[in-house]
């Protein structure tokens, strides 16, 4: 049986950054998935790359890395990048005074504070009257998954020799064997990228680590006629983004929003509006915490997307193209896992719904930290 240096198992964004990270360490890799192509987080997720506003050591630092390697990616694999930067709009004092305090950070280089007038003059479909400022940042990156996921596994076989077995389960790993549902398979180093599947392989290593899962509802809208200057937030988003909403002046705009928007914090919703190659529109997203993922999607929670669509932009929501849910690995503690169950495993559960943002600087770490 041929041995690989590197078998990958799972093949959403953190797997093919290890398996990107392998083979440019010159080893061999095999990707294996249960699927037939990427279906999990990966490819139901905006697609992106946010780096402003991250939570500065966890996170802030690989988003960082991970955006050059998705251009450099993109740049080989043929991968557009359909849009770039964010604009988070500030529709209240308090939204505008945690704005103001970022800007003193060092993870706001490059970013910059604007008026209501200024804003105006770079995109005015966007001010509405209760507009009181714009952090508007360079630094984003926005991806279309559904092609790019599949895009970079393609590259990878292609360029780089990564051989891909699809619709085949992992259902035992001890290097160098791995058992799975089409035979055995050989491999010196295995590196194990589940997603949300906290079952299938050392289940209880991530029962221990208190991995459970968040469930979160999408929509994509027709175009609105113009092109964003950016992906859009509002300020649901300033309560949940770390490099926002740990700084001191987060506090009151948590108590404003719990006053005038508790349904929102009771679903998890924050505002994300970000726009497609043919300027249709991604919106989402809402959060709840369980371990099983209720089949239906709550039309409640269209409502208030598609509401404070209408609050942040003024205007009418384009019609509703499509609706899908998605589920990711969440944690208490810490965005990512990475843990060594066996000699020569990693167990690598991005736990904080920020995959697409950091996943090429894990697959890195881990890598080297492997085979260093
Ligand atoms: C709606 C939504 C919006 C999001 N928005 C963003 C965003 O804008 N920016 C951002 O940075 N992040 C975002 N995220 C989070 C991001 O998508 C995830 O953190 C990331 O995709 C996780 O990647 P993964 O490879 O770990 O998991 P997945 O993409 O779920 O892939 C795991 C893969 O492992 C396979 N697998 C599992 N067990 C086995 C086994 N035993 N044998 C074989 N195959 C197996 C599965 O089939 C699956 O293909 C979002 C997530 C969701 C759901």
């Amino acid at each position: 049986m041929h041995t690989f240096d590197v078998a990958v198992v799972g093949a959403g964004i953190v797997g093919l950054s290890c398996a990107l990270a392998a083979v440019r360490r010159g080893l061999t890799v095999v990707v294996v998935d249960r699927d037939a192509c990427a279906r999990g987080a990966s490819v139901r997720n905006f697609g992106l790359v946010t780096v402003t506003g991250q939570e500065r050591d966890s996170v802030w630092q690989r988003a960082r890395r991970s955006r050059e390697v998705w251009l450099e990616v993109a740049h080989q694999a043929g991968i557009p990048i359909v849009r770039r930067g964010l604009w988070a709009a500030a529709q209240r004092p308090e939204a505008a005074a945690v704005l103001e305090a970022f800007m003193g950070a060092d993870t706001a280089a490059g970013c910059e504070l604007w008026s209501a007038a200024v804003a105006r003059q770079r995109c005015p479909e966007l001010v509405t009257d209760r507009l009181e400022a714009v952090l508007w940042s360079p630094h984003e990156l926005r991806v279309e998954s559904r092609d790019a996921l599949p895009a970079l596994a393609a590259w990878l076989a292609r360029e780089h020799g990564v051989d891909f077995r699809w619709e085949t389960a992992v259902l035992g790993v001890e290097p160098p064997r791995l058992d799975t549902s089409r035979g055995p398979l050989s491999a010196a180093a295995v590196v194990v990228c589940p997603g949300d599947d906290r079952v299938s392989l050392f289940a209880e290593r991530l029962a221990a680590a208190g991995v459970g899962r968040c469930k979160l509802q999408m929509l994509r809208l027709e175009s609105p006629g113009f092109t964003l200057p950016g992906t859009v937030l509002s300020d649901l988003s300033l309560i949940r983004y770390g490099g926002f909403a740990g700084l001191p002046e987060a506090r009151a705009l948590r108590q404003r929003l719990q006053e005038q928007q508790s349904e929102y914090i009771l679903h998890g919703i924050h505002l994300i509006v970000a726009q497609g190659a043919d300027g249709s529109l991604v919106v989402g997203d809402s959060h709840h915490y369980a371990s099983a993922d209720e089949p239906g999607l709550d039309e409640r929670i269209y409502a208030l997307l598609l509401d404070e669509y209408r609050a942040v932009t003024g205007r009418e929501p384009p019609a509703v193209r499509e609706r899908w849910g998605g589920t990711y690995a969440v944690a208490a503690r810490g965005a990512v896992l990475i843990e060594a169950p066996l000699p020569g495993v990693r167990l690598v559960v991005v736990t904080s719904g920020v995959g697409a943002s950091t996943g090429f600087a894990i697959g890195e770490e881990v890598i080297e930290e492997l085979f260093a």
